[in-house]
């Protein structure tokens, strides 16, 4: 099945990310016994959209071409979604890889969307506000007939923001002729987002602690964890664990990393991060370390949470943690993956570990359907109940395939794709 990898059929999105994408769902399908023809269809995007658009800086007269993506990985399950983000070096190859793995993070935890990405090739922090929000309007108008409520829904992801988001919706609405608030998800509460959207990764994470921990004889209570990457997902996952009782030995973010092995007062970094804007200067009480040191450190629970390929064979054989939950996309290189299997490492990969993002998203998308907005309990509640009955689900499927947590993720999504891609047959 996998003899075409990348054969002709595949040459437009090849990237290193897509070929580990296709390479590990092709796993996958062989393992689960997948049937050939809806392998066949689900190797490849569904649709994939290049447009190119001129920009001008604001103190130039010199206009250059701008790049921006829009991949649709599958079309059979509802609308779909997935973030869109600026940043230098984004490509058709990465954001089709990541539009796959969205279709199998939104299936695993049972949301009826396919998976897409997006993004524009800029470096973001070279944009003054007004540039960001022209580069923004102009690239929502060239893929505005391939987004929509019931099309593709997009969100936040590395570069863009809530204000972005505001940016998206607001030109939708511009073209249509009113106020479309569910075109968009990560929107600012005041234009219909959702409370609780900005803590949902970090908490949906540290909600599946107690299970996790239970699988290999820990107890939430006093567990030792070390959080790597303090952004959006590691600080509410750090200031979850804490309250959940666990102690926060360690935590980083790019200017470094802090050790204390009494725990560290999360509130305490967390203020000191936004008077900040990072890390740097901060000591808790505790030892500065670098950033590759809080990877290796004596904990038991390490929460990857800053960025992809982090964990990888260089350093998966002096992880000292006993349970890795994956709340960063992509942290463990595929090799990395294998040591930490044949040493015992409980992993909870990222398509189960950080879907409450996508999940308070899709409370998100229904609120301003509906118009009807929940109260934080009620999100916070029913975030809980689809993480936990998840997991519940993959460790079934886990023990069943006598496989390993990422693995058996992939085959419940990939499965529940597949039962309905067969169910609707092929059109005409
Ligand atoms: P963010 O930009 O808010 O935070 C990233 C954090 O990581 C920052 O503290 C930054 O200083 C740190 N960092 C960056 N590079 C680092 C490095 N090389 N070493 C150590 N620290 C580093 O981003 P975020 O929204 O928190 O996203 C983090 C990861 O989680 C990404 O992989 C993202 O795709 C994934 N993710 C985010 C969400 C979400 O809802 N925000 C949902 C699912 C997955």
């Amino acid at each position: 099945m996998s003899q075409h990898i990348l054969g002709d059929g595949l040459r437009e999105w090849d990237s290193p990310l897509y070929r580990e994408a296709v390479s590990q769902f092709d796993r996958v399908a062989d393992l689960m016994g997948l049937d050939a023809n809806i392998a066949e269809r689900l190797r490849v995007p569904q649709r994939s959209m290049i447009v190119t658009f001129p920009y001008r800086h604001e103190n130039s007269s010199e206009v250059e071409s701008l790049f921006g993506y829009r991949v649709q990985h599958l079309l059979s399950m509802g609308p779909t979604k997935g973030g869109v983000r600026f940043a230098p070096d984004v490509n058709l190859g990465e954001v089709a890889a990541l539009a796959m793995l969205m279709t199998w993070k939104c299936a695993i935890v049972g949301l009826p969307f396919g998976g897409s990405k997006g993004g524009v090739r800029v470096d973001p922090t070279l944009l003054t506000r007004s540039e960001k929000q022209r580069v923004t309007r102009r690239y929502t108008t060239e893929i505005i007939n391939v987004i929509g409520p019931n099309k593709d829904i997009p969100a936040p992801d590395m570069g863009t923001d809530e204000q972005v988001m505001a940016w998206i919706m607001d030109t939708y609405s511009q073209q249509v002729g009113h106020t479309v608030p569910a075109v968009v998800t990560g929107k600012p509460p005041a234009l219909g987002g959702s409370v609780a959207r900005r803590e949902a990764t970090g908490r949906g994470l540290v909600s599946l602690l107690p299970a996790a921990a239970q699988q290999i004889g820990l107890k939430t209570d006093g567990v030792a964890v070390a959080v790597h990457g303090f952004g959006n997902v590691g600080r509410y996952a750090a200031l979850a664990a804490h309250q959940a009782g666990a102690k926060v030995v360690a935590i980083s973010d790019i200017a470094g990393g802090i050790y204390n092995g009494n725990g560290i007062d999360v509130d305490e970094a967390i203020q000191w991060v936004d008077l900040h804007r990072s890390l740097e200067g901060f000591t808790g009480g505790g030892d500065r370390i670098t950033n590759d040191e809080v990877l290796i450190i004596d904990t038991e629970v390490l929460l990857p949470c800053a960025t992809g390929g982090v964990i990888t064979e260089h350093n998966a054989g002096a992880i000292k943690a006993k349970l890795i939950m994956e709340g960063a996309n992509g942290p463990t290189t595929i090799s990395a993956d294998r040591i930490l299997n044949d040493r015992g490492i409980l992993v909870v990969p990222d398509v189960l570990a950080n879907a409450g993002g996508v999940t308070v998203s899709y409370f998100e998308w229904v609120q301003d359907l509906q118009n009807y907005f929940w109260s934080e309990s009620e999100i916070v509640g029913r975030l809980r109940e689809i993480m936990s009955r998840a997991f519940d689900e993959v460790m079934g499927v886990a023990i069943s395939h006598k496989t390993d947590m990422r693995t058996a993720a992939l085959i419940k999504g990939v499965r529940r794709v597949s039962d309905a891609k067969l169910a609707r047959g092929i059109f005409p």
